[in-house]
């Protein structure tokens, strides 16, 4: 791979949001088939009566992190382009067969598995509400056992590692893959047919660079762009992704690629207080949401490690509205291994 080019302050794929229509289901899959950890139980702090799930590795480390809007009143999402299209896990080599078992017995429908850029096998299924998801078996995985929720449904060794890539859908590439590069420090590796990878390099021999990465898990560093000039425009609803992050590890670097977005004529917003990560949001030139997230503080700044996901939080600034809140917020079962395990 082309050398270490981490200049720009990414350091690859924080968190991907998708919507979902049914809070419950969408715990059950994600913890009950996936394996993933529930993080937390919250709201969406634009719209507090609807819940804002997160699910992740063991403490939500960023490149580990799904989350879902619940919009169960919104149109269901119509895949095309200017989308984040597929959303991929990495799982270890050994574990396809054990997957494949999974979703059988699930009765979860899913294709392949597929080969990809030589040596990566693809799994593709969709969660109950449609959204697409890959897991890529790839050699990488090796290299990030420890951070797995060892809790989780699944066994430790077939466990999902996070995030392995995102692929983004595209009506053409050129400008969206401008942005990645240029603001964003992603660089070109790879090119099949329609489809062009961007990833950031990570310089091993940088401690400075392996100290700022300590909190992420470390990969999840993979942008596929797929060109479909002849496809129509996606519609972001249900089962739909609505906006993909990457981390960044400091407040002042993200300022600078704030700053830096700005001068490439998008329109970014303020930095905005997510309470577990600050966030800036821009459109990409292709119309899919940008977001840059900071690493910290992370998941734990309002419940301990081992008590994540367990309860309905709110914000400090929503506390006095709990007991109407959780009047209006559909009631959920919390996971409990003994009840999905099934
Ligand atoms: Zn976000």
């Amino acid at each position: 791979m082309t050398t270490g080019n981490t200049s720009k302050g990414i350091f690859g794929i924080h968190h991907v949001t998708a919507i979902t229509s049914n809070p419950q289901r969408n715990m059950d899959f994600y913890t009950g088939t996936l394996g993933l950890r529930l993080v937390k139980l919250t709201v969406n702090q634009d719209d507090p009566t609807a819940y804002h799930l997160y699910y992740g590795d063991e403490l939500g480390r960023p490149g580990t992190i799904l989350t879902f809007f619940h919009w169960p009143n919104i149109p269901r999402g119509r895949r095309g382009t200017s989308q984040v299209i597929a959303t991929a896990f990495l799982i270890p080599e050994n574990s396809i067969n054990y997957w494949i078992d999974r979703f059988k017995k699930r009765q979860i429908e899913y294709r392949g598995p597929y080969k990809r850029f030589n040596d990566e096998q693809v799994i593709t299924l969709y969660d109950p509400d449609g959204l697409a998801l890959e897991l890529v078996a790839h050699t990488s995985a090796e290299d990030r056992k420890v951070n797995i929720w060892k809790e989780g449904l699944v066994p430790t060794e077939y466990a999902i590692r996070g995030f392995y890539s995102v692929t983004l859908s595209e009506e053409g590439y050129e400008r969206t893959a401008s942005v990645l590069t240029d603001e964003l420090g992603f660089i070109p590796t790879l090119h099949d047919g329609s489809r062009f990878r961007y990833e950031i390099s990570i310089s091993s021999s940088s401690t400075i660079d392996k100290e700022k990465e300590a909190i992420g898990v470390g990969g999840a560093r993979i942008v596929d762009v797929l060109c479909l000039p002849y496809t129509q425009q996606a519609l972001i609803g249900i089962g739909s992704v609505h906006h993909v992050a990457f981390r960044t590890p400091t407040d002042a670097q993200q300022l600078i690629l704030r700053r830096n977005i700005v001068k490439a004529r998008l329109n970014a917003t303020p930095v905005i207080d997510r309470f577990y990560f600050h966030s800036v949001y821009f459109r990409e030139p292709g119309g899919i949401l940008f977001e840059v997230a900071t690493n910290p503080p992370g998941f734990t700044v309002d419940e301990k490690a081992d008590a994540l996901g367990t309860r309905l939080v709110l914000p400090p600034w929503l506390e006095t509205m709990r007991n109407d809140l959780e009047k209006i917020l559909p009631p959920v079962i919390f996971p409990k291994k003994e009840l999905i395990d099934q």
